[in-house]
């Protein structure tokens, strides 16, 4: 039986594996070595119950106790903190899903990707933190490394069986967020509330309102490049309000291929789980009667400067993506915080690349974990300095 483990299982993608495991044959058809979360012990310990895990992990050694009452008479190990989330990190698995929001994911995915067969790479975070590292952990081992984002996805299936010398340019769709037709103004006093409202996907709280920055987008430009080894000139942003098309790629001779399906994460969690077969998914079907029209439109990078600072970091490199992803996580912080507003955060992302981009954009050789971890806690210090000196309000 494959050996399956999720990081991440309590969240939206990690939900979303789980359906997938169950309708696929459960316990009966996986051995599930580890399932970890954070707050939501009650899911967590349902999730791993059902499953017949062999431990479930929450990353808050405070509630320890909490999961340890929900699993009791189960026979699934119940551990809690950094340290038993590193162990269960490097139990062996054949597959892995990295579901962890935000740098928290790096080091278990990091892990993880020298003891599994198979990396299922859903925090994007990772790559623009620590791409080069993270790439190198899955070739030393021999572990495949598969994108879950829909678009890097998309990018990955249209590629199947292409000549990679012949790949021109990628086009990643974006949905343009809740506030794609606001005006600057307009988006000045936009609540997190109406921030996390995505018009077309169903995700984590964090990402939704990333989606509504497009930092997530300006996230994904970084991810394209590391995992398709593309120059960020290759990368154009196509902004595409019914998020039907996942992301194309153009070749040399003009033709452009591009990946469809409805907005269901399980689309790109089960192409990964599959892969390389294609089974059938419990996906709506895509209708184009329905549908009838698909829009396109260019990306605007005055009312979204995250797009621009994205491709500022990629030309710094080195450890810069860990200094903007941090300050990111940070703003994000704030502005769910309520210390400040919707536009500051592209503002405090701005200064803190200012303060420390020069220097972090030095490194440019692969580095160690505990690199990319000081750079992040000296971002987010930066960070709330920034947001110190501008709060109250
Ligand atoms: P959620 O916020 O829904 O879930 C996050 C998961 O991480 C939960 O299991 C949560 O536990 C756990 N968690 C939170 N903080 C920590 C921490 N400090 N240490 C360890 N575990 C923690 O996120 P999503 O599922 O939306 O996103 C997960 C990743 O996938 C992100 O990197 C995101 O960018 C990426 N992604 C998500 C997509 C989506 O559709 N949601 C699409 C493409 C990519 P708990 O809930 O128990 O507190």
């Amino acid at each position: 039986m494959r050996r399956i483990s999720i990081f991440g299982s309590t969240g939206s993608i990690g939900q979303n594996t789980v359906d997938l495991l169950e309708r696929q044959g459960g316990s009966e058809a996986y051995d599930v070595v580890c399932l970890t979360g954070a707050r939501n012990i009650a899911l967590l310990a349902e999730q791993a119950k059902a499953l017949r895990a062999d431990v479930a992990v929450t990353a808050v050694p405070d509630l320890l106790d909490d999961l340890k009452a929900a699993l009791s008479g189960s026979g699934v190990e119940a551990a809690a903190g950094p340290e038993a989330l590193r162990e269960a990190s490097a139990r062996p698995s054949d597959w892995v899903m990295s579901a962890i929001v935000g740098s928290a994911g790096l080091e278990p995915g990091l892990i993880a990707a020298a003891h599994c067969g198979t990396l299922a790479l859903a925090n994007k975070e990772s790559l623009v933190c620590a791409g080069a590292l993270l790439e190198e952990t899955c070739a030393a081992h021999d572990t495949r490394l598969l994108p879950v984002d829909s678009e890097h996805s998309a990018i990955f299936q249209a590629l199947q069986g292409e000549d990679r010398g012949a790949l021109e340019r990628i086009l990643l769709t974006a949905s343009g967020g809740p506030f794609r037709n606001l005006t600057k103004a307009e988006m000045r006093d936009v609540t997190p509330e109406q921030a996390m409202a995505h018009p077309n996907w169903d995700m984590g709280a964090r990402i939704s309102i990333d989606s509504a920055t497009m930092f997530n987008k300006a996230l994904e430009l970084i991810e394209a490049h590391v995992l398709f080894d593309v120059t960020p000139e290759q990368i154009e942003v196509v902004v595409h309000p019914q998020s039907i098309i996942h992301s194309m790629v153009g070749f040399a001779d003009g033709s452009i291929m591009a990946q469809l399906g409805p907005s269901d994460m399980r689309g790109a969690i089960g192409f990964a789980l599959n892969y390389p077969e294609r089974i059938k998914l419990p996906l709506e079907r895509l209708d184009f009667a329905t549908l009838k029209r698909l829009d396109f439109m260019a990306e605007d990078r005055d009312r979204f400067p995250a797009l621009q600072l994205a491709r500022d970091v990629m030309a710094a490199g080195g450890l810069t993506g860990a200094v903007f992803n941090a300050a990111k996580e940070a703003a994000l912080d704030a502005f769910i915080a309520g210390q400040i507003g919707f536009l500051d955060m592209s503002d405090l992302v701005t200064y803190v690349l200012d303060n420390m981009g020069p220097e972090a954009s030095d490194i440019q050789n692969t580095v160690s974990l505990e690199a990319v971890l000081d750079y992040d806690t000296r971002a987010r210090r930066k960070a709330g300095e920034w947001v110190g000196a501008k709060a109250p309000r």
